[in-house]
């Protein structure tokens, strides 16, 4: 399925031409309009799907695979020294285009920013409360 309102889906489809990394029947990666830092891509599924909970298993493994090559050639090609796989769901969680997509951001050792949370303390007690919750609803 696209959707006719979908920026993604309309770059993801070559609907609007973009500089494409790599391309294949169900993806496509695309390089991110304002980059984190030089060569930070995302990948787009080919169909529209809002975020990861709508995600089919079979488009969903295709991307980790993907990532994890496009990362090698962040590292060999572009002298990254590291780099970080994101997927927000949501626009709680920073979600701004909400058809799926994974950002692959090459690290140079050089930033001040990182993708950051602040670490907090938690007790056993909640840990299993919050636990007991989750399980449940898997
Ligand atoms: P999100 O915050 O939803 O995880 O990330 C959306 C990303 O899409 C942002 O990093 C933003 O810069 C990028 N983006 C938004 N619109 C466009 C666009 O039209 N073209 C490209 N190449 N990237 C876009
Ligand atoms: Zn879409």
């Amino acid at each position: 399925m696209k959707d006719d309102n979908c920026i993604f889906c309309k770059l993801a489809n070559g609907v609007i031409p973009t500089t494409t990394l790599y391309e294949d029947d169900s993806y496509r990666v695309i390089f991110d309009a304002n980059p984190a830092t030089e060569g930070h891509v995302l990948i787009l599924p080919k169909e529209h799907y809002a975020n990861l909970t709508e995600l089919p298993d079979e488009i969903a493994s295709g991307v980790m695979p993907l990532a994890g090559k496009i990362g090698k050639a962040m590292l060999s090609g572009l002298g990254a020294k590291g780099f970080n796989v994101v997927q927000n769901n949501g626009e709680a969680a920073g979600q701004t285009v909400h058809h799926f997509h994974t950002h692959i951001i090459p690290r140079y050792g050089t930033e001040k920013e990182m993708v950051l949370w602040k670490p907090n303390e938690v007790s056993a007690e909640k840990l299993s409360e919050t636990c007991e919750k989750l399980r449940k609803a898997l």
